[in-house]
Protein backbone atom coordinates (compact mmCIF):
# COMPACT_ATOMS: atom_id res chain seq x y z
CA UNK A 1 0.00 0.00 0.00
CA UNK A 2 2.72 2.45 0.94
CA UNK A 3 3.99 1.96 -2.48
CA UNK A 4 0.89 2.50 -4.11
CA UNK A 5 1.31 6.22 -2.08
CA UNK A 6 4.75 6.51 -3.10
CA UNK A 7 3.96 6.34 -6.67
CA UNK A 8 0.52 8.55 -6.11
CA UNK A 9 3.12 11.60 -5.20
CA UNK A 10 5.57 10.70 -7.93
CA UNK A 11 3.31 11.12 -10.51
CA UNK A 12 1.34 14.02 -9.49
CA UNK A 13 5.03 15.38 -9.21
CA UNK A 14 5.81 14.35 -12.77
CA UNK A 15 2.66 16.04 -13.87
CA UNK A 16 3.39 19.43 -12.20
CA UNK A 17 6.63 19.46 -13.90
CA UNK A 18 5.13 19.08 -17.33
CA UNK A 19 2.75 21.64 -16.27
CA UNK A 20 5.99 23.96 -15.21
CA UNK A 21 7.55 23.56 -18.92
CA UNK A 22 4.42 23.56 -20.10
CA UNK A 23 3.91 27.63 -18.47
CA UNK A 24 7.21 28.74 -18.80
CA UNK A 25 7.92 27.23 -22.29
CA UNK A 26 4.75 27.68 -24.17
CA UNK A 27 2.67 29.97 -22.56
CA UNK A 28 5.47 32.74 -21.13
CA UNK A 29 8.27 32.89 -23.17
CA UNK A 30 6.28 31.26 -26.40
CA UNK A 31 2.85 32.32 -26.43
CA UNK A 32 2.72 35.64 -24.45
CA UNK A 33 6.34 37.38 -25.29
CA UNK A 34 7.27 35.85 -28.58
CA UNK A 35 10.93 35.23 -27.54
CA UNK A 36 10.86 31.69 -29.29
CA UNK A 37 8.56 31.61 -32.56
CA UNK A 38 6.76 28.02 -32.63
CA UNK A 39 5.97 25.86 -35.47
CA UNK A 40 2.63 24.40 -35.51
CA UNK A 41 3.25 21.43 -34.11
CA UNK A 42 4.79 22.74 -31.02
CA UNK A 43 2.38 25.20 -31.09
CA UNK A 44 -0.60 22.41 -31.08
CA UNK A 45 1.30 20.40 -28.37
CA UNK A 46 1.57 23.35 -26.11
CA UNK A 47 -2.39 24.34 -26.02
CA UNK A 48 -3.04 20.41 -25.50
CA UNK A 49 -0.49 20.18 -22.31
CA UNK A 50 -2.56 23.29 -21.18
CA UNK A 51 -5.54 22.10 -21.36
CA UNK A 52 -4.21 19.02 -19.50
CA UNK A 53 -2.01 20.46 -17.09
CA UNK A 54 -2.77 23.67 -16.41
CA UNK A 55 -6.73 23.60 -16.35
CA UNK A 56 -6.72 27.64 -17.77
CA UNK A 57 -7.17 28.97 -21.04
CA UNK A 58 -4.39 29.44 -23.03
CA UNK A 59 -5.58 33.28 -24.46
CA UNK A 60 -6.45 34.31 -20.88
CA UNK A 61 -3.19 33.22 -19.61
CA UNK A 62 -1.74 35.24 -22.46
CA UNK A 63 -3.82 38.16 -21.69
CA UNK A 64 -3.57 38.56 -18.09
CA UNK A 65 0.39 37.97 -18.31
CA UNK A 66 0.51 40.65 -20.61
CA UNK A 67 -1.39 43.33 -18.53
CA UNK A 68 0.92 42.37 -15.89
CA UNK A 69 3.85 43.95 -17.66
CA UNK A 70 2.10 46.48 -18.75
CA UNK A 71 0.75 47.69 -15.69
CA UNK A 72 3.63 46.44 -13.15
CA UNK A 73 2.56 47.09 -9.52
CA UNK A 74 0.38 49.55 -11.20
CA UNK A 75 -3.39 50.30 -10.05
CA UNK A 76 -5.17 53.42 -12.23
CA UNK A 77 -8.65 52.04 -12.09
CA UNK A 78 -10.99 48.79 -12.02
CA UNK A 79 -9.98 48.01 -15.45
CA UNK A 80 -6.74 49.45 -16.01
CA UNK A 81 -4.29 47.88 -13.19
CA UNK A 82 -1.50 45.25 -12.44
CA UNK A 83 -4.00 42.08 -12.21
CA UNK A 84 -1.71 40.25 -9.26
CA UNK A 85 0.87 43.06 -7.29
CA UNK A 86 1.30 41.76 -3.96
CA UNK A 87 2.49 45.48 -3.42
CA UNK A 88 -1.27 46.83 -4.97
CA UNK A 89 -3.50 44.23 -2.95
CA UNK A 90 -1.71 45.55 0.28
CA UNK A 91 -2.59 49.18 -0.32
CA UNK A 92 -5.74 49.29 -1.45
CA UNK A 93 -7.46 45.77 0.73
CA UNK A 94 -4.93 46.62 3.92
CA UNK A 95 -4.30 42.66 3.71
CA UNK A 96 -1.01 41.14 3.31
CA UNK A 97 -0.75 40.77 -0.57
CA UNK A 98 2.10 38.64 -0.74
CA UNK A 99 0.27 36.01 1.07
CA UNK A 100 -2.79 36.72 -0.84
CA UNK A 101 -0.88 36.32 -4.52
CA UNK A 102 1.06 33.25 -2.68
CA UNK A 103 -1.46 30.81 -2.10
CA UNK A 104 -5.12 32.31 -4.12
CA UNK A 105 -3.53 33.00 -7.51
CA UNK A 106 -6.51 30.61 -9.15
CA UNK A 107 -8.78 33.25 -7.42
CA UNK A 108 -7.01 35.85 -8.57
CA UNK A 109 -6.83 34.59 -12.51
CA UNK A 110 -10.40 33.86 -12.06
CA UNK A 111 -11.91 36.81 -10.71
CA UNK A 112 -9.10 38.96 -13.17
CA UNK A 113 -10.15 37.02 -16.43
CA UNK A 114 -13.53 38.57 -16.19
CA UNK A 115 -12.82 41.86 -16.77
CA UNK A 116 -13.60 43.37 -19.92
CA UNK A 117 -10.13 43.86 -21.27
CA UNK A 118 -9.21 40.30 -20.69
CA UNK A 119 -12.78 38.80 -22.31
CA UNK A 120 -11.82 41.27 -25.34
CA UNK A 121 -8.66 41.11 -27.64
CA UNK A 122 -7.28 44.32 -25.64
CA UNK A 123 -3.57 43.03 -25.28
CA UNK A 124 -3.83 40.39 -28.31
CA UNK A 125 -1.49 41.28 -31.60
CA UNK A 126 -1.08 40.06 -35.50
CA UNK A 127 1.56 37.93 -34.10
CA UNK A 128 -1.16 35.76 -31.95
CA UNK A 129 -2.97 32.95 -33.81
CA UNK A 130 -6.28 33.77 -34.10
CA UNK A 131 -8.70 31.12 -32.15
CA UNK A 132 -9.93 28.14 -33.61
CA UNK A 133 -13.02 25.69 -33.50
CA UNK A 134 -10.34 23.09 -31.40
CA UNK A 135 -10.23 26.49 -28.70
CA UNK A 136 -13.81 26.76 -28.68
CA UNK A 137 -14.90 22.72 -28.68
CA UNK A 138 -11.90 21.61 -26.55
CA UNK A 139 -9.52 24.40 -24.94
CA UNK A 140 -12.74 26.45 -23.46
CA UNK A 141 -13.61 23.57 -21.15
CA UNK A 142 -10.53 23.79 -18.63
CA UNK A 143 -12.58 21.26 -15.82
CA UNK A 144 -12.92 18.60 -18.59
CA UNK A 145 -9.22 18.88 -19.12
CA UNK A 146 -8.99 18.42 -15.53
CA UNK A 147 -11.10 15.58 -15.16
CA UNK A 148 -9.09 14.14 -18.05
CA UNK A 149 -5.99 14.37 -16.43
CA UNK A 150 -7.47 12.66 -13.87
CA UNK A 151 -8.59 9.68 -15.24
CA UNK A 152 -5.03 9.50 -17.02
CA UNK A 153 -3.36 9.26 -13.76
CA UNK A 154 -5.93 6.79 -12.69
CA UNK A 155 -5.63 4.34 -15.75
CA UNK A 156 -1.33 4.78 -15.61
CA UNK A 157 -1.85 3.94 -12.24
CA UNK A 158 -3.76 1.03 -12.68
CA UNK A 159 -1.48 -0.33 -15.28
CA UNK A 160 2.30 0.64 -13.41
CA UNK A 161 1.21 -0.46 -9.90
CA UNK A 162 0.43 -3.98 -9.79
CA UNK A 163 3.43 -4.81 -11.81
CA UNK A 164 5.59 -1.92 -9.12
CA UNK A 165 4.15 -3.58 -6.11
CA UNK A 166 2.98 -7.35 -7.20
CA UNK A 167 -0.72 -6.87 -5.86
CA UNK A 168 -3.07 -9.10 -7.49
CA UNK A 169 -5.72 -7.04 -9.80
CA UNK A 170 -9.52 -6.83 -8.44
CA UNK A 171 -12.11 -4.77 -8.84
CA UNK A 172 -10.92 -2.90 -5.32
CA UNK A 173 -7.67 -2.06 -6.18
CA UNK A 174 -8.31 -0.83 -9.48
CA UNK A 175 -11.28 1.29 -7.51
CA UNK A 176 -8.20 2.44 -5.04
CA UNK A 177 -5.89 3.61 -7.99
CA UNK A 178 -8.92 6.02 -9.09
CA UNK A 179 -8.71 7.22 -5.93
CA UNK A 180 -5.17 7.58 -6.39
CA UNK A 181 -5.37 9.23 -9.90
CA UNK A 182 -7.25 11.64 -8.12
CA UNK A 183 -4.83 12.87 -5.49
CA UNK A 184 -2.09 12.83 -7.81
CA UNK A 185 -4.51 15.02 -9.41
CA UNK A 186 -4.95 16.96 -6.12
CA UNK A 187 -0.81 16.87 -5.35
CA UNK A 188 -0.23 18.37 -9.00
CA UNK A 189 -2.69 21.47 -9.08
CA UNK A 190 -1.28 22.04 -5.58
CA UNK A 191 2.13 22.44 -6.75
CA UNK A 192 1.61 24.57 -9.75
CA UNK A 193 -0.27 26.69 -7.76
CA UNK A 194 2.31 26.99 -5.33
CA UNK A 195 5.01 27.45 -7.55
CA UNK A 196 2.70 30.21 -9.90
CA UNK A 197 2.18 32.15 -6.14
CA UNK A 198 5.57 31.88 -5.20
CA UNK A 199 6.69 33.42 -8.78
CA UNK A 200 3.99 36.37 -8.73
CA UNK A 201 4.63 37.21 -4.83
CA UNK A 202 8.37 36.40 -3.97
CA UNK A 203 9.70 37.87 -7.02
CA UNK A 204 7.48 40.87 -6.45
CA UNK A 205 9.51 41.73 -3.19
CA UNK A 206 12.12 44.05 -4.91
CA UNK A 207 13.38 47.16 -2.24
CA UNK A 208 12.84 49.86 -4.46
CA UNK A 209 10.93 50.55 -7.63
CA UNK A 210 13.11 50.13 -11.36
CA UNK A 211 11.38 51.61 -14.02
CA UNK A 212 9.23 49.47 -16.20
CA UNK A 213 10.08 46.68 -13.63
CA UNK A 214 7.43 47.81 -10.28
CA UNK A 215 9.04 45.87 -7.75
CA UNK A 216 10.42 42.80 -9.31
CA UNK A 217 13.31 41.13 -7.92
CA UNK A 218 15.75 38.13 -9.50
CA UNK A 219 15.67 35.05 -6.77
CA UNK A 220 17.63 32.60 -7.72
CA UNK A 221 16.60 29.73 -5.76
CA UNK A 222 12.95 30.01 -7.02
CA UNK A 223 15.04 30.15 -10.61
CA UNK A 224 16.60 26.28 -9.30
CA UNK A 225 13.12 25.24 -8.67
CA UNK A 226 10.98 26.84 -11.43
CA UNK A 227 12.63 26.25 -14.54
CA UNK A 228 14.55 29.61 -14.90
CA UNK A 229 11.39 32.15 -14.12
CA UNK A 230 13.05 33.16 -10.45
CA UNK A 231 14.44 35.37 -12.59
CA UNK A 232 11.94 37.88 -12.54
CA UNK A 233 13.54 41.61 -12.73
CA UNK A 234 16.11 40.93 -15.38
CA UNK A 235 12.00 39.09 -17.42
CA UNK A 236 10.34 42.15 -16.87
CA UNK A 237 13.32 44.41 -18.01
CA UNK A 238 14.24 42.34 -21.78
CA UNK A 239 10.75 40.05 -21.46
CA UNK A 240 11.53 39.35 -25.48
CA UNK A 241 14.67 36.94 -24.49
CA UNK A 242 14.28 32.91 -24.16
CA UNK A 243 16.85 32.37 -21.90
CA UNK A 244 16.07 33.98 -18.41
CA UNK A 245 19.01 32.79 -16.41
CA UNK A 246 22.58 31.78 -17.01
CA UNK A 247 21.96 29.40 -14.30
CA UNK A 248 19.72 26.65 -13.15
CA UNK A 249 16.99 27.44 -16.56
CA UNK A 250 15.69 24.18 -17.07
CA UNK A 251 13.20 26.11 -19.63
CA UNK A 252 15.91 27.63 -21.89
CA UNK A 253 17.11 23.69 -21.88
CA UNK A 254 14.21 22.59 -23.48
CA UNK A 255 14.14 25.03 -25.74
CA UNK A 256 17.88 24.70 -27.09
CA UNK A 257 16.09 21.00 -27.79
CA UNK A 258 13.29 21.99 -29.77
CA UNK A 259 15.85 24.54 -31.21
CA UNK A 260 17.71 21.58 -32.66
CA UNK A 261 14.53 19.52 -33.89
CA UNK A 262 13.37 22.92 -35.73
CA UNK A 263 10.23 23.19 -33.25
CA UNK A 264 11.30 27.11 -32.51
CA UNK A 265 13.14 29.68 -33.54
CA UNK A 266 15.08 31.88 -30.43
CA UNK A 267 14.24 35.76 -31.60
CA UNK A 268 16.98 37.10 -29.56
CA UNK A 269 20.11 35.70 -28.29
CA UNK A 270 20.55 36.52 -24.65
CA UNK A 271 24.41 37.35 -25.30
CA UNK A 272 23.75 40.18 -27.49
CA UNK A 273 21.74 41.70 -25.17
CA UNK A 274 23.25 41.40 -22.26
CA UNK A 275 26.84 39.71 -20.95
CA UNK A 276 25.59 38.25 -17.88
ZN1 LIG B 1 6.26 40.25 -12.62
ZN1 LIG C 1 6.56 37.71 -18.67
Amino acid sequence: MWLLAVLTVAAGLVGAGLAGVTITVFLHRGLTHGAISMRRPLYELGRWMTWLTIYMRHWQWRRVHRKHHLYTDVWIDEVRHDPHSPIVISEREGIDGFRRVAWHMAAIFHAEATCPDIVDDTYDTDADRPLDGWDRAIFDRPVVGAVVAGLLYAVTLAVVAPIATGEARSLWFEALCLVAGVASLGIHIAVVLRFGGAINSDCHRGAQVTDGAGYATNVGLLSFLIFGEGEHLTHHLHPQLARLSRHWDLGWRVIQVLRTIRLAEVRVERESVMAR
